[in-house]
């Protein structure tokens, strides 16, 4: 047992790190099972979008406000329609960048350390497990790694947490 480690067959997985999808071998490969279990953490998604929408949206709300102001009444009634559209518009994408940035807020370092730990993972083909190196615990091909990685690191950085 003592040369468990040295006995494991590395090989070390990476999916489409570069953003390139590939449309043929690399299409059929990101199909199978085992690439679905070792497939990086998909990220989350940016509360930045949203809030650049919100943003332009209540600005334009601001402009048209400014320019039915003195105007003919059809064109503040005009301006009040298109102006209420745009102030929905404003609050759902501005709520939506605000549940977003509170979860990068709590998950965003586990996401991160999940995503460093994953660039280390080693798979064994024999073993059909992948783990960390430095950590003894193996991930079975039937749990996601990516997910299991994300697990750990969020334990791992609860007892130093404040809130
Ligand atoms: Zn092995």
């Amino acid at each position: 047992m003592y040369d468990s480690g040295r006995s494991h067959i590395s090989v070390t997985m990476r999916h489409n790190v570069g953003g390139v999808r590939g449309r043929s071998s690399g299409q059929a490969y990101a199909e199978s099972a085992l690439s679905v279990a070792l497939a990086p953490l998909v990220p989350l998604p940016s509360w930045r979008r949203p809030a650049v929408v919100a943003g332009g949206a209540a600005g334009l709300v601001l402009c048209l406000a400014v320019g039915a102001l003195g105007g003919p009444p059809e064109a503040v009634e005009s301006a009040k329609g298109f102006g209420a559209l745009l102030g929905v518009v404003a609050l759902v994408a501005g709520l939506l960048a605000l549940f977003r940035w509170r979860r990068h807020q709590e998950f965003g370092a586990a996401y991160a350390t999940a995503a460093a730990l994953w660039q280390e993972a080693m798979y064994c083909t024999e073993c059909a497990a992948s783990w960390v190196p430095g950590d003894r615990r193996m991930i079975g091909q039937d749990q996601r790694l990516g997910w299991v990685l994300f697990r750990r690191a969020k334990q791992s950085g609860q007892p130093q947490r404040t809130r």
